[in-house]
């Protein structure tokens, strides 16, 4: 290695004095003056230097950083101190030349960083010593930085571990500041896309928002969190996924920040899901099992205490559902189990459960339900049940029985509630499958009694225990048969008769009116075929329709239909329909009428007077008739005012072109009365009870001269 020598710079060396330096403030070395205390008053070690190289002034700091031997600065000449300073620098070569530039460039400032062999680090600065066109040397000072840049370098050093980790990370490492994404590492940005800049929750699922806010507002005020939290993220395709997340607080550029880190575990959340779904579901139809049903009947059950609510419970088995196993065999057992869950859980609401038991026997829950609410859903469900279901290619029909209780009040419990709705579902079955039957509690009396009705009203259905009875209709004065009007009648097994009155309305309700009425409708046909040609008299026959029929199914069509087998013209039949009836559902109504009086059958206004018919509707409806209702006919005599409605109905109805049928004749008077009034035609016990067909045309035979 060469040896590194100074040269320092030659020519005329300036005084002190030229300097300014003579006044007492020599270096400090050699005096304790003014100048001496300015320079040591500095961390800087300092060298001043003039132009010829010879030192000016120093101070104690530049002593000591550089380690001079005693006596160099004493010589005033820089070599010694330039040796000095070169022996002990790393690049002796690079701080030779540097120095040699600056002294040929009086000049130039410049600042430098200078590694020493002992490992310390300098900055030095060189400024020029006096004003611009006046530079009379050199001013160097000297700071060892090595501290601040050990610091630095560990920082960065720090900093590239950091990111090293960061970007290497299989997970997400996010940083927010003030709610937005300030870093996100390599695996965020792949699986979320860019979000920095973006507000920490734009990638969480809607509904775990809140909490992961709820979450932060608590770390914010200082709250420990407990471990990490698990929320649904949404990656950049848009998929949700789960994350185990947690957030720590952390400072950055002297504000909160926090640090998340985000573990994805889609993986475990979905095999828990399975694990979950398997344990409290039942395999073959995917349907909650029994501990589900249980837990959740709880669940309803508690919130039913709390709130004097009830929880509606039905327990559904599938009538001799042993037959389709033991004669179409294990397979098609199961699949009509498999499709009546299905069945069942079209019907009901998402609110509600619908549980397999276990073989052919399910439950159902019906959250805040009634009786009345759960005997409307059962009969839903008895319906589906008895659709035809296709099962290993063949359409198979079946029945199902079902037991209704309803909790508190059947059951405080699940097991009581359970054990009340078995109860009646045994009760079902025992009473001839093929219905709901209520847990006879003395709450459920009432709609007990009404579903008893509605079982016997199926089964009369079934047996044909209907029959008619036929009551004549006569013009007034004459006496002349004109018409008959059909009435139901319904024969028990025990001999007894019931009236309609006492089913009818339970028969709409239920929507039997349908299956019924047509029964009727086609009877009254055939009968009145069969009675004309007995009697060889133009007989009509009226019907009683509901309002049930004429809303909810094609009536006209069915009309035609029964015209059509009995082989008679439309003119035969009249169909009566009650004002109220006529008031419901308008304009469908109107429509469905218009379409019958179109074949040529007549329309009749039944029990008038007994509703709100307006003028109006009398004016629209294609009626023909009206029929005063017997209430009316019963006080004529004894009561003015119902004298004065049916005088003034008739007159009404005359001025319309309408007839007028009085009903509910029972004696000599009431029919005087109608016929003074110009009532047309008379219907009442005095000119005939109700009867069966052959019995009316025997007494009208034996009538004849
Ligand atoms: P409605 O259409 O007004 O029938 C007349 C009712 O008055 C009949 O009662 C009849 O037996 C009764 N009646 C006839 N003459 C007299 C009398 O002189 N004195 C008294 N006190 N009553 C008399 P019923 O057969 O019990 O029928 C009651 C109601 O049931 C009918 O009133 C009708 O609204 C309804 N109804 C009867 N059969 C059917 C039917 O097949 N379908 C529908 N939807 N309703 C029917
Ligand atoms: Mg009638
Ligand atoms: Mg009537």
């Amino acid at each position: 290695m060469r040896p590194v020598v100074w040269k320092g710079p030659s020519g005329p060396i300036p005084t002190r004095a030229e300097l300014g330096l003579d006044n007492g403030a020599a270096s400090p070395g050699t005096s304790t003056g003014l100048l001496a205390s300015i320079l040591n008053s500095t961390a800087d070690g300092l060298l001043v230097i003039d132009h010829a190289g010879k030192i000016l002034a120093w101070n104690d700091m530049f002593v000591s950083m550089w380690n001079l031997p005693r006596g160099v600065m004493e010589s005033r000449h820089d070599e010694a101190a330039i040796a000095a300073v070169l022996d002990q620098v790393s690049d002796a070569d690079a701080f030779l030349t540097r120095i040699h530039e600056l002294y040929a460039r009086p000049e130039k400032q410049s600042f430098e960083t200078i590694s020493l062999k002992d490992g310390r680090i300098f900055e030095r600065v060189s400024k020029p010593l006096g004003p611009r066109g006046d530079i009379k040397g050199r001013v160097w000072s000297f700071r060892d930085a090595t501290t601040r840049k050990a610091a630095e370098r560990s920082l960065r050093e720090s900093e590239m571990r950091f990111r090293a980790f960061a970007e290497g990370a299989a997970c997400a490492l996010l940083i927010y500041k003030d709610e937005t994404i300030v870093f996100a590492n390599k695996w965020a940005t792949d699986v979320f896309g860019e979000i920095l800049g973006q507000p920490f929750w734009v990638n969480i699922h809607p509904d775990d928002v809140e909490a992961a806010k709820a979450r932060g507002r608590k770390r914010s005020r200082g709250a420990t969190q407990d471990g990490h939290v698990d929320l649904r993220l949404i990656d950049r395709q848009g998929a949700v996924r789960w994350f185990e997340v947690t957030g720590t607080l952390i400072a950055l550029e002297g504000r909160a920040a926090v640090l998340v880190t985000a573990y994805e575990i889609t993986k475990r959340k979905e095999a828990e899901d399975r694990t979950r779904h398997v344990a409290f579901h039942d395999a073959l139809t995917d349907l909650p099992n029994r501990a589900l049903f249980v837990n959740r009947a709880e669940a309803a059950l508690a919130l039913a205490r709390r709130d004097e609510g009830t929880v509606g419970m039905i327990l559904l088995d599938i009538d001799r559902f042993k037959n389709v196993n033991d004669s179409l065999g294990r397979d098609a057992g199961d699949e009509l189990i498999r499709r009546s869950g299905e069945r069942l859980r079209e019907v009901l609401r998402g609110s509600d459960t619908v549980a397999r038991l276990g073989g052919d026997e399910f439950a159902v829950l019906l959250p805040g339900l009634g009786s009345d609410e759960t005997v409307f859903v059962a009969r839903k469900l008895i319906e589906a049940m008895r659709q035809p279901f296709l099962v290993a290619g063949r359409e198979l029909r079946v029945s199902a029985s079902l037991g209704l209780a309803v909790g508190p009040p059947d059951g405080e419990n699940v097991q009581t509630l359970v054990k009340s709705a078995d109860t009646a579902m045994y009760r079902a079955k025992d009473s001839g499958r093929d219905r709901l039957q209520l847990f006879d509690s003395t709450m459920n009396r009432a709609a007990i009694h009404l579903l008893e009705l509605e079982n016997e009203l199926h089964e009369g259905l079934a047996l044909d225990e209907f029959v008619l009875f036929y009551q004549p209709i006569v013009r007034a004065i004459t006496g002349e048969l004109c018409g008959v009007e059909a009435l139901i009648r319904w024969r028990r097994p025990d001999g007894s008769v019931r009236e309609p009155d006492s089913f009818v309305a339970v028969a709409e309700a239920t929507g039997l009116i349908q299956p019924l009425g047509l029964f009727v409708l086609r009877t009254a046909c055939r009968d009145i075929a069969h009675l004309r040609a007995a009697l060889h008299v133009p007989l009509r026959v009226s019907v009683n329709i509901s309002a049930a029929q004429i809303r909810e199914v094609n009536i006209a069509a069915l009309v035609a239909a029964s015209l059509r087998e009995a082989g008679i013209e439309a003119e035969a039949l009249e169909l009566e329909i009650t004002e109220s009836s006529a008031l419901q559902g308008q304009e469908r109504t109107l429509e469905a009428l218009r379409e019958i009086v179109a074949l040529g059958v007549s329309l009749s206004l039944d029990d008038f007077g007994t509703g709100y018919a307006s003028l109006d509707l009398l004016r629209r409806l294609p009626i023909k008739r009206i029929k005063i209702d017997r209430s009316f006919v019963q006080d004529v005599g004894s009561d003015k005012v119902d004298e004065a409605i049916a005088s003034a109905t008739i007159s009404l109805a005359h001025q319309l072109s309408l007839e007028v049928v009085g009903e509910g004749v029972e004696t000599a008077h009431q029919k005087e009365f109608l016929e003074a009034q110009g009532c047309d035609l008379l219907q009442g016990h005095l000119l005939g009870r109700p009867m069966p067909r052959d019995e009316l045309i025997r007494s009208l035979l034996s009538d004849r001269p």
